[in-house]
């Protein structure tokens, strides 16, 4: 299977608390980007599309090198996984969406993922269980009600779908509209999404104690 990877890195800084966009912020000496383009790589993606803030572009360039294609990046990471989307080899069978947030995810993940698309699955999306209680609360904070877990997941990247119902799913989607995530995409086409395992290394980077977390997970 041909598959192309897009890496979702247009994102800023700013929960992180960093003065750099959030995918340059380095991981044991490593751009969280180039974390994230080796894993699709060591996965068995060929070719990576990167969706990166437009006034850095030659900041990613000098990190990523000429191995990848770089696209503007939009005003949210819908906007950004569209452009780089119609960038991406129309030649390829399946693209998987990572986001560069994610710069640990074992290439294990990458590897199921594409599985579950050679067997026939139209999209996919690495998933975890949800181990808290989940409740919901009222406007003072006062707890209204617990949500069973059992049928809850944590919902991670890369996501894998046949190429062209990505491409129908954002072309049916309306340009302003704006979802966390590929697989709420094609769901609002109507396509069936199939779950495979995720890992906890995939976890997410967001605030600056999830990067320090990472720090004591980076392998040897
Ligand atoms: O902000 P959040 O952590 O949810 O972003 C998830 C991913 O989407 C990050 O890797 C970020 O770089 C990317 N993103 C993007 N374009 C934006 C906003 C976020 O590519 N405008």
């Amino acid at each position: 299977m041909h598959a192309v990877g897009i890496v979702a890195a247009a994102g800023s800084g700013l929960r992180l608390g960093a003065d750099l966009p959030k995918a340059l912020v380095p991981l044991s000496g490593r751009p969280l980007v180039c974390w994230a383009v080796d894993t699709l790589r060591a996965g068995g993606v060929a070719q990576v599309v990167v969706a990166v803030p437009a006034a850095e572009r030659e900041a990613f360039a000098a990190v990523l090198g000429s191995g990848v294609i770089l696209v503007d990046g939009g005003a949210n990471r819908t906007a950004s996984v569209r452009a780089a989307l119609a960038a991406a080899d129309r030649g390829a069978d399946a693209v998987l969406v990572h986001d560069a947030a994610r710069p640990l995810t074992p290439p294990d993940v990458v590897a199921r993922v594409l599985t579950a698309l050679g067997e026939g699955a139209a999209a996919v999306v690495p998933v975890l269980p949800v181990v808290d209680t989940v409740v919901t609360v009222d406007d003072e904070g006062m707890l209204t009600g617990a949500v069973p877990r059992t049928s809850l997941r944590r919902v991670q990247t890369p996501q894998g779908f046949d190429r062209g119902t990505l491409v129908a799913a954002y072309a049916a989607l309306a340009h302003d509209e704006e979802l966390t995530d590929d697989a709420s995409v094609v769901r609002a086409a109507g396509v069936p999404v199939t779950t495979v395992a995720g890992d906890e290394r995939a976890a997410k980077i967001t605030v600056a104690h999830d990067l320090a977390m990472a720090e004591l997970q980076v392998p040897a």
